[in-house]
């Protein structure tokens, strides 16, 4: 029995949806423990492109049950509407295929409007958050102001917990931002509907994936988002508003760690970063654009362009080790093709010193310089390959000495979106 958890390396986008749908193929359950409709995860299958929020990157297999972890904050509505998006698609999600946590909280629409408003009032000192009110609602969440999916079903009590909880954001609303109220009768009139729909899915998602833990089921958690946007081990305070490294896997889908067998980091083979904060290997010139415009480097939730960079060698280090990473997944390596030589960050500077650890905070992160270290690049279009040895050497070069320093065995290539595109590659081979 395998339970794998995949994980973002760097600052998410790196493409952990489409390795997810691939190793679902082997797995019977796939659950996602953190995070909300902030993610944005493409699958392209057949030629179709398929972009997830919600919903767990396995629902493209048929033989695997989805599971949306406690961990996850839901807006109800737009789970709906991805499951009709799906639906329309040809994918219809029936209960039997996706389980939503009973204990999972709510976004509500007051989280979606503090966001937004937040977010506006701080100008250019803004996070870049996708507001979607994830953050207020994980506020609420901490705050024990939250609601969760199993409150959508008792209509009285859902009631009177919303009028205890709104007053105070309806405050903040009103007097910190000049926005309008809240109006309690409105949201509980448009959850009403919602809740009816949603009840079938709601189901003790824990006890499910015990059961199937003992059974010897092979799970799958998938995070979302990145490493360095965790709450905790990320670029504070540029950061998402959850756990996001490997560990959080447990508590967001309520496994105990002992069920966890292997981590599986993902990492593009080169950097993004979608929103402010620190970027090290930042390449804020035309190679950037070049890269942006060649990878497609839009975000898939808000269509914001990603900043690019190099391959960021003391960061992916740090994430095996906050994360346990047992191996790494290195995606996009077609986008490398032909843009000359290609450099990696091999070594992070302060003061002129080379340090360690990659430092905590944003400032300091700031003031880093990188030692970089050149690698001839090729011009070989690698969309086709599927096998390591048909790869230029330069690349196969390239991959090796990441492996080499940044400890871990790569076993799994992206070389284009689609499911097939991928190159399974033996750790060690050059
Ligand atoms: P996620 O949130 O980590 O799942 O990543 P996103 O879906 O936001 O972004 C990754 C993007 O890269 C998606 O558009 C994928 O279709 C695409 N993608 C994933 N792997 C590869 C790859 O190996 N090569 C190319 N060219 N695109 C890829």
């Amino acid at each position: 029995m395998s339970n794998i958890v995949v994980v973002g390396a760097q600052w998410g986008d790196e493409g952990k949806g489409k390795v997810v749908d691939l190793l679902a193929e082997q797995s019977k359950w796939v659950v996602r423990y953190q995070g909300g409709n902030n993610a944005g995860h493409t699958l392209v299958v057949d030629g179709r492109k398929v972009v997830l929020h919600l919903v767990p990157s396995g629902i493209l297999q048929p033989a695997c049950t989805c599971v949306i972890g406690n961990g996850v904050v839901v807006n109800p509505a737009v789970l709906l509407e991805e499951l009709d998006e799906l639906a329309a698609l040809g994918h219809s999600v029936t209960p039997d295929r996706l389980v939503l946590s009973s204990e999972a909280h709510l976004i509500l629409p007051w989280h979606l409007a503090l966001d937004r408003a937040r977010e506006s009032a701080l100008g250019d000192k803004r996070i870049g958050t996708t507001g979607k009110g994830i953050g207020p609602a994980y506020e609420d969440k901490v705050g024990r102001r939250g609601l969760r999916v199993a409150d959508l079903f008792d209509r009285d009590a859902l009631a009177s917990r919303i009028r205890e909880v709104l007053p105070e954001n309806n405050r903040r609303l009103t007097e910190w931002y000049g926005e309008p109220p809240i109006v309690l009768e409105d949201v509980v009139d448009s959850l009403g509907p919602v809740a009816d729909r949603l009840r079938p899915y709601a189901r003790p998602a824990t006890r499910l994936l015990y059961e199937a833990c003992k059974r010897g089921e092979p799970v799958l958690f998938e995070g979302a988002q990145g490493t360095f946007l965790d709450v905790d081990h990320g670029t504070y305070p540029f950061v998402t508003s959850s756990n996001t490294v490997a560990g959080s896997a447990c508590a967001g889908a309520g496994v105990g760690p002992t069920a966890i067998t292997d981590v599986i980091g993902i990492a593009k083979a080169y950097c993004t970063r979608v929103g402010s904060g620190p970027f090290p290997t930042e390449l804020d010139n035309e190679l950037g654009e070049k890269i942006r415009t060649i990878g497609q480097e839009f975000g898939a939730t808000t269509g914001r362009p990603r900043r690019c960079g190099w391959f960021d060698v003391p960061l992916l280090r740090h994430a095996v080790m906050v994360n346990g990473m047992t191996e790494l997944a290195l995606t996009k390596l077609d986008i490398l093709s032909g843009l000359g030589p290609i450099q990696v960050g091999m070594a992070y500077r302060l003061g002129g010193r080379v340090i360690e650890d990659v430092p905590a905070g944003a400032a300091a992160l700031e003031r880093v310089e990188i030692d970089y270290e050149v690698f001839p690049g090729w011009d070989a279009d690698l969309s086709r390959v599927r096998a390591w040895g048909e790869l230029p050497a330069a690349c196969r070069n390239y991959v090796a000495a990441l492996e080499h320093h940044v400890g871990v065995p790569i076993r799994l290539l992206g070389v284009g979106p689609g499911r097939e595109s991928v190159i399974r590659r033996e750790p060690g081979s050059t």
